[in-house]
């Protein structure tokens, strides 16, 4: 897990200012990936209790708009923003509960970059999502057996 020091040191790197609140929010980001922005706000008043919901907001377009966070929004979801950046990671989403999971690309260094046909557009991200059931909504095998057994 990174260090106050380290996410100072991102923020100088991004030729950021460094405030509390961007490193609140990029260590709430580092700690609950995929979290919406309700969420993080939540995470961020465990450090600053005062801070406004619009200031988290400027923060995270900022930090995204840097290249720090990543801003992902799953069809009928929320916006949600995570922290590992660069790699053009895919996700995995939950039709029941919204759960989502990263998911590396199969092969490749830039995954999925190289359209079949880009069609003059210059691509430089591509978002795949993987839609189905997460493993605590599946019905085939339950999750937890024991439990089951101890409601009994
Ligand atoms: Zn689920
Ligand atoms: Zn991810």
């Amino acid at each position: 897990m990174p260090t106050t020091a380290d996410f100072e040191r991102m923020l100088r790197e991004a030729a950021l200012r460094v405030t509390r609140p961007r490193v609140a929010v990029l260590s709430a980001v580092h700690e609950h990936p995929h979290a919406d922005t309700e969420s993080i706000i939540g995470a961020v008043r465990e450090t600053l209790p005062k801070v406004s919901h619009q200031a988290v907001y400027d923060v995270l377009k900022a930090l995204t708009a840097a290249g720090l966070l990543r801003r992902i929004q799953p069809m009928g979801s929320l916006a949600r923003y995570e922290a590992r950046v660069g790699d053009n990671h895919h996700h995995l989403a939950c039709r029941s509960c919204g759960a989502v999971a990263d998911v590396d690309c199969a092969v490749g260094s830039a995954p999925c970059l190289t359209a079949s046909d880009a069609r003059g557009f210059t691509i430089d991200e591509a978002e795949v999502i993987y839609w189905g059931l997460c493993p605590g909504c599946s019905p085939g095998e339950p999750e937890a057996p024991d439990e089951a057994k101890g409601n009994q």
